[in-house]
C-alpha cells in the first residue's frame, strides 16, 4: 500500500499549519515549524502572492494531509462526496472524518493520525467485535470501536491512554476509558469538525 515517507513536518512548513501529525512533540517548541516557518526548499521563503487556483490547491493539501489520504484515494472521496445529497465539502469532511484511523485518533487511543493509521494496520482494533486493520473502513453511526483484548494492557496502550487522559472527546463520539471502546454514537456534523479547513476552496478546485 502506498504511503507517504517522507518528514511530515515539511508537510506542516509547505502548509503554514500545524497538522499535528508527530504527537507529542507537536505541542512542544521542538516543533518544526516553532523552528523554522518557512516553506521547505528553495523557494520556501518566496513572498510570491498566491493565485486563485494555487490557493484552492493548498486548501485541498491541508485537508488531504490532516486525515493522511493519498491524491487518488481524496479523489475518490471527493467523488462519493459529490454523488451524496446535501453540501459537497460538508459531506467530503464527515467522509475523512468517519475513516477508522480518525475515530481511533479522536477516541485518544493514538497520539496521531498516522500513529492512529499505524496501530490499525497492524490488528490492534475490533469493530462491533471484529477485528479491522483497514485505516480507510468508514465507520457507521452505533458501530463500537474498541482495543483488541490481547492489546488493552500492553504498555503502549497505558502509556497513550495516560497522556491522552484529559482529550476532549467530541460529542458525536463516546468512549469507555476503563474497557478501552468507543462508540460513533452519530456521523459528525460540519459544527462538530474542529480543523481549520475550508472546504468551499476544495468544492471549487474540483469543479474546474
Ligand atoms: Fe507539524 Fe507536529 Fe512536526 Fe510541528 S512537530 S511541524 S505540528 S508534525
Amino acid at each position: 500500500m502506498a504511503r507517504y515517507t517522507d518528514s511530515v513536518c515539511k508537510l506542516c512548513r509547505r502548509e503554514g499549519q500545524k497538522l499535528f501529525l508527530k504527537g507529542d512533540r507537536c505541542y512542544t517548541g521542538k516543533c518544526a515549524l516553532v523552528r523554522r516557518e518557512s516553506a521547505p526548499g528553495q523557494h520556501g521563503v518566496s513572498r510570491k502572492k498566491k493565485s486563485e487556483y494555487n490557493i484552492q490547491l493548498r486548501e485541498k493539501q491541508k485537508a488531504r494531509r490532516y486525515y493522511c489520504v493519498l491524491e487518488k484515494q481524496f479523489a475518490e472521496y471527493y467523488e462519493m462526496a459529490n454523488r451524496k445529497a446535501g453540501m459537497t465539502g460538508e459531506n467530503l469532511l464527515k467522509i475523512l472524518e468517519s475513516r477508522l484511523d480518525n475515530v481511533v485518533y479522536r477516541l485518544g487511543f493514538a497520539m496521531s493520525r498516522p500513529e492512529a493509521r499505524q496501530l490499525v494496520r497492524h490488528g490492534h482494533f475490533t469493530v462491533n467485535g471484529k477485528k479491522v486493520n483497514i485505516p480507510s473502513y468508514l465507520c457507521k453511526g452505533g458501530e463500537v470501536i474498541a482495543v483488541k483484548d490481547s492489546s488493552r494492557s500492553s504498555d503502549k496502550f497505558k502509556a497513550i491512554m495516560e497522556a491522552n487522559g484529559s482529550k476532549p472527546i467530541p460529542k458525536w463520539l463516546d468512549l469507555d476509558r476503563n474497557t478501552l471502546q468507543g462508540r460513533v454514537i452519530n456521523l459528525p456534523e460540519r459544527e462538530d469538525i474542529d480543523l481549520p479547513i475550508e472546504e468551499h476552496l476544495i468544492v471549487e478546485l474540483y469543479s474546474k
